[in-house]
């Protein structure tokens, strides 16, 4: 290293212990990248990559990026997969450069930014939670812990292995750290570190001593200031690892500083509603098939007004509860907002005026808050107080009394952060301005002295001349003597004896004029040309002091913002009801599932944004008897909406457990405990697997786990493979869920032949979707009627998505001659039914001719494909070419 300059020694030390991370190394104005780092940042962010200097003889790649825009630059480079290391410096450079001519100014890695540690506005999705997870495995037992920093929840759920996929599918961590060489870990098909990835998340590997059980004991003891961790209940080894393991990696990436992280919560698996992966994917919960929010439940359901509330609002939604009295609270607190619509709507306009609380409290804890974020607390605990005072002698349902009690009782903040605040505080603490006057005498002192500097000592030469009795007595300044007073030559003596003498010293006589100082004069000078920077140190005081204040009461304020995200959730599900003319469901343990006019409010509200038809209500009745099950097999053409009644009635369930009122004019939802679909097909490439192979993988989960309380959604099971095998998986597949599994389901399926198990097996039932055949044409009437199709309706299908009009009609001729050799028996049937699946012994009456039918049609209809050989075959291509 000895010819190397002593500030790329000072950073090739702090990358070495960076090594993961793009090093962010703070210079002046910028932050600069360098070696390897500058070319990926350079690459990532598509930003100039030069040269600094040399390095061993060779050139130093680098790149910048001005620290003002920086926070920008984070996230694109968090979002690929980087990690960020920021290094600050830790000290002016002029101190540096009081050490010695070759000292560097001192620098620190202050921070490092990940994916699951963001804490910043800019960064994060407001109403989503952005969750960091540890997953710790014991021998077979495993636990999974997370928190979202910027809010500061914290959470433990002992899991075992094989349920890791889903929870994460539930709560979609943006990071997961395991123990490093965990991924030799693996059960089924894929190892740990692919499970997470599957989900999006980005996987952090930690050394095994971050998972250590014991040391992870003392650390949570320290961070909750509590002498045994019993204090939040009894945790197992690997809940232990896993929540010391986060506070573990938070100590690393804050470099010391904690957030502030509520006491951990221990979720239990058997609260809520089972839901694969595959399930959430299927039924567009909070995120649609296409990625983003938008054509999901969620964002169809969301009217909530406030951050906080849209993300308990997604919580609650990926998280339906499978416990009676929860849903039932829930239920009486829309209940009540559905009841008094106009106290509800007072409620929603100051809710409207809530900020962030939660976040800004988490930027507080971690000293990466701002005067705004003082002022979040401020305007976001008045709003609770006026909220307080609106819902006052209100008889609540329980969810809402208790909430209610959280939002008063902050007066000595309010007042506090009310007096020292102005009302709109700027970004930034560094340049001060925030605290109002008055509040601080000082402060008001110096911040007169830096705006009126002048006046003052306008002041005080008036003092000086009615002292000295000398009216062409001035105070003026220069750069050598700073402030002075400067009287004629003449009255010089009467300056230098006593008394004046006392008072004024003599710093300079010129040709003309005689030049003083005074104690007060040289006092104000120091005074006025600190008082900015003086100002400055008393708002950082006093924002320090606001700061603690908000701290020592965390606790209380992340209540009032919890129950404002309550309040919030019940009022605009409320409203939502209201607007959608939703019904409140009845729920109980029984194991009904009984719908009455029941809609699919995403289509719903699609279909009347186009303008089109409107939604066809229909009513479900999977109502089981005893230990049985209770299915409705449901058949019917292409499009007849088939895959929107089966998730419709998915979604109404998962609506009520969540605790909401439902898109119906009545429901009885007897609870589920898991949920599963196999709906649509989609090849995963990812993995490679065809469709056929995801859905057989798919369909075995749910034949695997399936028990009586689950409600299992199933669409067109089979169609992946050829029609005599996919006949008899669904066959057989029905036949188990009826025996074995006893679940309630729902069965779409092309297989008429299917429709005659309804006959055999009790709890099954047909259902159809009906359409009405016009000209030729198939209008679908969306109605779900009881009873099996009778037809396809294929070609008419296809007719309505514009094939061509030939191919429309020699498709009409050949399903005439397949019906036609159906009905006549024989196994001619047996080489075509692959490619005419909807087609059953049961079918009935042939599509009416068509009108007018050509040569060529004439004389299609009267041969038998398989009666030809290659031969005849061919002579009849050129024979039809000849009519044609
Ligand atoms: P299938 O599964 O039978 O092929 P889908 O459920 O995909 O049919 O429905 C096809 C289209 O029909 C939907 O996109 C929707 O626009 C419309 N649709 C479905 N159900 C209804 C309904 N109950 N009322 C009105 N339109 C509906």
């Amino acid at each position: 290293m000895s010819n190397v300059t002593p500030m790329m020694a000072q950073y090739l030390e702090i990358k070495e212990a960076h090594k993961d991370a793009l090093l962010f190394y703070r210079m002046g104005d910028f932050y600069e990248m360098f070696f390897d780092d500058a070319i990926a940042a350079a690459e990532a962010l598509d930003i100039a990559l030069t040269k600094r200097g040399k390095h061993l003889g060779e050139d130093i790649p680098m790149c910048g990026v001005p620290v003002h825009a920086a926070e920008g630059y984070f996230l694109t480079l968090i979002r690929k997969g980087f990690r960020v290391a920021v290094c600050e410096q830790m000290e002016d450079p002029s101190e540096a450069k009081k050490r010695g001519s070759k000292s560097v100014v001192r620098r620190e890695v202050v921070r490092l930014v990940t994916p699951g540690t963001l804490t910043e506005e800019s960064l994060l999705e407001a109403r989503r939670h952005n969750f960091l997870c540890a997953w710790a495995e014991v021998r077979d037992q495993g636990a999974l812990a997370w928190v979202d920093i910027s809010t500061g929840e914290f959470h433990i759920m002992p899991l075992a292995p094989l349920r890791l996929g889903p929870e994460l599918a539930r709560l979609r961590p943006s990071e997961v750290l395991i123990a490093d060489n965990d991924n030799a870990v693996d059960y089924g098909v894929e190892g740990t570190v692919q499970i997470i990835r599957e989900t999006g998340a980005s996987v952090t590997p930690l050394g095994r001593a971050a998972f250590d059980s014991a040391s992870a004991e003392k650390r949570l003891c320290a961070l909750f200031d509590v002498g045994s961790l019993e204090a939040f209940g009894q945790f197992s080894r690997p809940e232990i690892s896993a929540m010391g393991a986060v506070v573990e990696y938070l100590e690393i990436t804050q470099k010391g500083k904690l957030p502030l992280l509520r006491r951990p919560l221990r979720e239990a698996e058997a609260r809520v509603v089972q839901i694969d992966a595959a399930t959430r994917r299927n039924l567009e919960l909070t995120h649609a098939m296409s990625g983003g929010r938008a054509g999901s439940l969620l964002a169809a359901i969301d009217r909530t007004v406030t951050a906080a509330g849209a993300r308990l609002l997604e919580r609650r939604l990926s998280s339906p509860s499978r416990v009676l009295d929860v849903v039932h609270d829930r239920l009486q607190a829309i209940d009540f907002s559905f009841d008094h619509s106009r106290l509800s709507d007072d409620l929603r306009n100051a809710l409207r005026k809530v900020p962030d609380l939660d976040r800004a409290l988490s930027r507080l804890g971690l000293d990466r808050g701002g005067p705004r974020d003082l002022a979040a607390i401020r305007n976001g605990l008045d709003q609770a107080g006026q909220i307080a005072d609106l819902l006052r002698d209100h008889d609540m349902p329980r969810l809402l009394a208790t909430s209610a009690q959280y939002l008063v009782g902050h007066e000595d903040v309010l007042d506090l952060l009310d007096q020292a605040l102005v009302a709109e505080p700027p970004l930034l603490a560094r340049d001060g301005g925030f605290i109002a006057p008055g509040f601080d005498d000082e402060l008001d002192e110096m911040r007169q002295l830096r705006d009126e500097g002048r006046g003052v000592i306008a002041r005080m030469q008036q003092d000086y001349v009615q002292q000295t009795g000398i009216t062409s007595l001035k105070i003026k300044h220069n750069n050598v003597l700073g402030y002075f007073v400067e009287v004629t030559a003449t009255h010089a003596d009467k300056m230098l004896s006593d008394p004046l003498s006392d008072t004024f010293k003599h710093r300079q006589t010129t040709a003309n004029q005689v030049r003083f100082t005074t104690v007060p004069l040289s006092e104000m000078e120091t005074k006025i040309l600190n008082a900015g920077g003086r100002a400055l140190e008393i708002e950082k005081r006093i924002f320090e002091t606001l700061r603690r204040a908000i701290l020592d009461r965390a606790d209380r304020i992340g209540g009032a913002s919890g129950a404002l995200a309550e309040i919030d959730l019940a009022t605009s599900l409320a409203d939502l009801a209201h607007g959608e003319n939703w019904c409140r469901p009845q729920v109980d343990n029984s194991r009904a599932l009984k719908i009455a006019g029941g809609r699919h409010p995403v289509v719903e509200q699609a279909l009347r944004k186009q303008g089109n038809t409107p939604f066809i209500a229909n009513d479900c009745n999977l109502t089981a008897q005893d230990d049985a099950a209770a299915i409705w097999l449901l058949t019917g053409p292409n499009m007849a909406g088939k895959s929107t009644f089966l998730r419709q009635n998915a979604l109404i369930a998962l609506l009520a457990q969540m605790g909401s009122y439902v898109p119906a004019t009545q429901a009885h939802i007897g609870m589920i405990s898991q949920l599963f679909s196999r709906v649509g097909a989609s090849d995963d490439l990812a993995r490679g697997r065809s469709t056929f192979m995801v859905e057989m993988v798919e369909t075995a989960a749910i034949l695997n786990q399936a028990d009586d309380r689950a409600l299992v959604i199933l669409d067109e099971i089979g169609r992946g493979t050829a029609t005599y095998d996919g006949l008899s998986i669904a066959w057989a597949t029905l036949e188990h869920l009826h025996d074995a599994n006893k679940s309630r389901a729902l069965f779409a399926t092309h297989y008429h032949e299917l429709t005659t198990l309804a006959g055999k097996l009790p709890g099954v039932e047909n259902a159809t979707v009906a359409v009405k055949e016009f000209e030729g044409d198939v209008i679908f009437l969306h109605e779900v009627r009881k009873g099996a199709a009778d037809r396809s309706y294929g070609v008419q299908v296809a007719k309505l998505a514009g094939l061509p009009d030939a191919v429309v009609a020699r498709a009409r001729v050949v399903l005439d001659a397949l019906e036609k050799g159906e009905r006549e028996g024989g196994n001619k049937k047996k080489a075509i039914i692959d490619d005419l699946p909807l087609f059953s012994a049961v079918a009935a009456a042939p599509p009416p001719a068509p009108k007018q039918e050509s040569k060529v049609e004439k004389r299609l209809s009267e041969i038998h494909p398989d009666e030809l050989t290659p031969r005849q075959a061919l002579d009849l291509l050129y024979e039809l070419k000849e009519a044609a």
